[in-house]
């Protein structure tokens, strides 16, 4: 065999292995930012005047727990709903 002919066979599998590698590296990048991301948010609704105050969820905090006074007239803060919502 021509030693010539082994480097082109060797070039050609090195090209193609980059392509592999530079199309998989896109692949995963392109894949990333489709992930969603997910922050919890917590609803407090005051027990008087009804005034609502959303919030970052905090752990140990369950639905029914009075946390702090409302801004409003005073009253108690309570949680009324746990959720997901989508992170911008
Ligand atoms: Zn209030």
């Amino acid at each position: 065999m021509n030693p010539m002919e082994i480097d082109v066979t060797n070039i050609i599998l090195l090209v193609l292995l980059i392509l592999i590698m530079i199309y998989l590296v896109y692949d995963s990048y392109i894949k990333k930012p489709r992930k969603k991301t997910y922050v919890v948010r917590e609803l407090l609704t005051c027990t008087k005047c009804k005034f609502n105050v959303e919030r970052d969820f905090e752990p140990g905090d369950f639905i029914g727990i009075i946390k702090g006074k409302c801004p409003s007239c005073g009253g108690d803060l309570k949680l009324k709903a746990i959720y997901a919502v989508e992170k911008k």
